[in-house]
């Protein structure tokens, strides 16, 4: 894999806003949500009100979690695209999740053989720099 391929494929969470945080479904025992909703501990500037302590909170999988740069492609074409966030306005919204679940999906089923998961937040791989979703 090239220098460049790899960049791209790597999450930079500072060029993105949340994605994963909100347009995932969570089908955790201790907290369920549907696809589209913000995760309860996203705080309105974007960050997560608990990075500190995810695994203890029981969200480990948030700080494993991998969208091989779906994430920051999707919020920066979109957003360069017309100035606005997801917050804006169900128009945004809906295409911003639907071409960011569908950019996660395609490059997780061509690096790995196999569809991403739907039903969870899909499982991280060491992802080095602290997501923008942080504190
Ligand atoms: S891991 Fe989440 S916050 Fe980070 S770039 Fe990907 S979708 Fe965005
Ligand atoms: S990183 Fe924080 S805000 Fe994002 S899904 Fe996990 S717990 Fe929720």
């Amino acid at each position: 894999m090239s220098n460049l391929t790899e960049e791209r494929l790597t999450p930079d969470c500072s060029k993105c806003h949340a994605l994963c945080c909100v347009a995932l479904e969570f089908d955790w025992p201790h907290y369920k949500k549907p696809p589209g909703e913000p995760c309860k501990n996203l705080t309105e500037d974007f960050k997560c009100s608990i990075f500190d302590r995810l695994e203890e909170e029981g969200c480990s999988e948030c700080r494993s979690h991998n969208c091989y740069g779906a994430g920051q492609s999707i919020a920066q074409a979109v957003e360069g695209a017309t100035g606005c966030s997801w917050r804006d306005g169900a128009h945004i919204k809906n295409v911003e999740f639907s071409e960011y679940l569908k950019l996660f999906a395609d490059i997780h089923e061509k690096l790995t053989g196999r569809p991403a998961p739907r039903k969870e937040k899909a499982p991280r791989e060491a992802v080095s720099e602290q997501p923008a979703t942080s504190t």
